[in-house]
């Protein structure tokens, strides 16, 4: 009930045995911060910058200025008091078109969207970064980079971040020059190629909404496949399982930022899997931070590990469920 999930807002997520989990929030406008402080996230681990830009349809100089976007990011980071921001940087394209004229990709899903358009646009990019580097000086920023399948993406955006920090240093503007840098993990080639990503990145963000849409060909937003978006599909799930596992034996920080995080019902599938960090809509926080705290790892864990070499999806469901059903 509501007023037993109000009790525990205070109170830290922690497993059964111990484990700390960290609940962060998934927010459109700095204004969503103060949503996201009321549910007792422990920070913004995915800010759809996105959201600023959009509805400006026009001309570049209609996009907002570098000033304006420190301005709102800013206000999330001061908004936050201390709690970490992670910023993602523009995913246009596809669903979220910037100029609705644009609109002329057959396939926008798989075209020119997110990293791919800013690298297309990169004095957009370095106005953006720019941005999001002030802002750093102001609480602790991570820089989040949606879309990335590449090597020489993952190296052009870095060195786009060298230089919107150059440019930075000489207006003698103050900025975090150890701002965390890291990949959304959303392609299935990055998944695949994990190691790669690893090597270059300082954290990684599974993304399962996306994920889901590319590993299946199920189109996100098409309603009659809608049936066919499943995210205990076992080759989703063996992806998500490996990504967090071979982070994990890397040590560099996984979380998950798709609707998956936030729902109730593959919570403790996430934790058998060993998932410590979950990012999700604030009005998702507490009910998922209940499912934590009657929750026992090890028991998870086992479970978990016999869901995975399970390859018959209702047995899969089924099983998932099962989980769910039992408070350990
Ligand atoms: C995702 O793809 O899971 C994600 C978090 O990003 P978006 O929904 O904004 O594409
Ligand atoms: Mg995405």
């Amino acid at each position: 009930s509501r007023r037993k999930l109000g009790k525990i807002k205070k109170i830290p997520a922690i497993t059964l045995d111990g484990t700390v989990i960290t609940l962060l929030a998934n927010i459109e406008l700095p204004s969503d911060c103060a949503t996201a402080m009321e549910s007792g996230a422990s920070g913004v681990g995915l800010f759809r910058s996105e959201f600023l830009f959009m509805g400006r349809i026009g001309t570049q100089h209609e996009l907002p200025t570098e000033d304006e976007q420190f301005e709102s990011y800013r206000q999330a980071v001061t908004a936050m008091k201390g709690r970490p921001v992670t910023i993602r940087t523009l995913d246009v394209g596809a669903d979220k078109p910037l100029n609705v004229e644009e609109q002329t990709a057959l396939n926008p899903a798989l075209g020119l969207r997110a990293i791919r358009y800013c690298l297309a646009e990169p004095q957009l990019f370095l106005t953006q970064l720019k941005a999001i580097l002030r802002a750093s000086a102001f609480g602790p920023v991570k820089l989040l980079i949606p879309m990335l399948a590449h090597a020489f993406e993952i190296d052009q955006t870095l060195a786009m971040i060298d230089r919107a920090k150059q440019e930075l240093r000489s207006e003698k503007i103050k900025f975090d020059e150890h701002i965390k840098i890291g990949a959304m993990i959303e392609i299935p080639a990055a998944a695949l190629a994990l190691p790669m990503f690893i090597k270059r990145m300082d954290f990684l963000s599974i993304g399962t909404n996306d994920l889901i849409q590319y590993t299946l060909a199920i189109d996100r937003v098409d309603h009659e496949v809608a049936h066919l978006y499943n995210p205990l599909h076992p080759a989703v799930l063996y992806l998500l399982s490996t990504v967090i596992a071979l982070g994990r034996k890397a040590g560099i920080p996984v979380s998950v930022c798709g609707e998956m995080a936030g729902d109730v019902k593959f919570t403790r599938l996430l934790l058998g899997m060993g998932l410590l960090e979950f990012s999700m809509h604030p009005a998702q926080l507490l009910a998922v931070k209940q499912e934590i705290l009657n929750s026992d790892l090890d028991g998870l864990i086992a479970q978990t590990k016999k869901i995975l070499r399970n390859t018959e999806p209702s047995a899969i469901a089924a099983a998932v469920n099962q989980m769910r059903a039992n408070p350990t």
